[in-house]
């Protein structure tokens, strides 16, 4: 059995990829390595290891063994990168990227739709290493070649935004980053490894967050960096002067989870349209956010980049249904909605939102005002998600 066939489809893949049951005894998963020692036979091999690169081979637990190299080796050809390395949290991955590729004294252009725990990371360490940040419009497009200053050397992307869920034009970010010789990076959370292939778009570095859809069962954190091979050498030093790694029994659920994302991420999408549907015709909801949607502000990005939508996205409800109290009826008594932040798991998540209050670029003028509500459709029947939501909305009227 090999991965190594041209032409499998990404549903195959996340079947096969990073399997080698020769390696271990011909079962069929790759089994959990708990290792933090690795040992010599001889003085030669001993020597020999010295010269051998993180995440190249088998030396020290600490940069990896079969089993992160195999899970490394998955993502990196569903992303369509050159390499990848593993570290214990999305939030690392996407911190960790941006200490490797800034310098004290750089500029950082940022999506002011980010993740918010990386926007906090730009406003504390960046700040605090002289690394200067300027917060840009998601849908700035090509009018991101205004703001590129002469120590401009990254530029951070996520599309869809986190809460906001604007897609990004990462084909002109990207034509016009290079052109200035700034680095792009991406989150590419919300896409998961299948529904956008970050490097076909010109991206340098791409993230996920494997908490979420990798992952997939709401019990595992972990996060990966994959690079294009001109500047994946910054991203193994980086990773071997801050000793990130990942333990063994988490890398093997994080291989477990990635078998099943393709068949998942399917229910998940298919669902989420469902939902996203009928929540429009909902008299309580003004406007839904999802680019899947015909109309949505970012559908024609999204029909032209992408191959698929996840399941997170976001809804306005009227200005006279959005006071706490009304929000408190809606949400307390949601049998299958449970609030949570971390999304990506089999259950469905519904959270209100406050970006205005962190946000430099929201709201906007095209989307009307009222509370803006994120849900995550997770993998229960359908019907009686909508059930569920229905009861939520009565009991608002009530
Ligand atoms: C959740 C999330 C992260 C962080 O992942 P953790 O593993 O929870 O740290 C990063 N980026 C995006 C877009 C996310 O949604």
């Amino acid at each position: 059995m090999s991965d190594q066939r041209k032409n499998l489809t990404d549903k195959t893949l996340c079947t096969v990829a990073g399997r080698k049951p020769c390696l271990h005894g011909k079962v069929v998963n790759q089994p959990v390595y708990r290792a933090s020692t690795v040992v010599f036979d001889t003085l030669e091999e001993y020597y020999a290891s010295q010269k051998i690169l993180p995440g190249d081979g088998i030396t020290y637990g600490v940069h990896g063994t079969h089993a992160t190299y195999a899970f490394e080796k998955s993502i990196a050809q569903l992303e369509g990168g050159y390499r990848t390395r593993l570290c214990s949290s999305g939030l690392v991955a996407c911190t960790a990227a941006l200490l490797c590729y800034l310098n004290a004294g750089d500029h950082l252009l940022m999506t002011d739709s980010v993740y918010g725990p990386t926007r906090t990371f730009c406003h504390s360490t960046l700040k605090r290493l002289g690394i200067k940040t300027t917060f840009y419009d998601p849908a700035i497009g090509e009018g991101i070649e205004a703001l590129i200053q002469p120590n401009t050397r990254v530029v951070f992307t996520e599309s869809p935004g986190s809460w906001t869920f604007e897609v990004q034009d990462i084909p002109a970010i990207c034509h016009i980053a290079k052109k200035h010789g700034c680095i792009t990076i991406i989150d590419n959370t919300w896409a998961s490894p299948l529904y956008f292939k970050p490097f076909q778009h010109g991206v340098d570095v791409s993230i996920q967050a494997i908490t979420k859809y990798v992952g997939g069962h709401s019990d595992l954190l972990m996060g990966t960096v994959t690079t294009t091979k001109e500047v994946y050498p910054i991203l193994r030093n980086g990773w071997r002067d801050l000793g990130l790694c990942v333990s063994g029994d988490d890398v093997f659920m994080a291989a477990r989870g990635l078998r099943t994302l393709s068949t998942r991420l399917t229910a998940h999408a298919k669902s989420a349209l469902y939902v996203a549907e009928w929540l429009q015709r909902r008299p309580e909801v003004i406007q839904v956010l999802y680019p899947a949607l015909h109309g949505d502000q970012g559908h024609e990005l999204w029909q032209r980049d992408f191959s698929g939508a996840s399941s997170l996205f976001g809804f306005v409800l009227k200005p006279a249904y959005s006071n706490n109290e009304q929000l408190a009826k809606l949400m307390d008594n949601l049998k299958l909605f449970a609030m949570g932040f971390s999304w990506g798991g089999y259950e469905s998540l519904l959270i209100p939102v406050n970006p205005a209050s962190i946000r430099n670029f929201w709201p906007r003028s095209n989307i009307p005002s009222g509370q803006l509500m994120r849900i995550h459709v997770g993998l229960e029947d359908v019907n009686d998600l909508l059930d569920d939501l229905e009861q939520g909305f009565k009991n608002l009227h009530s």
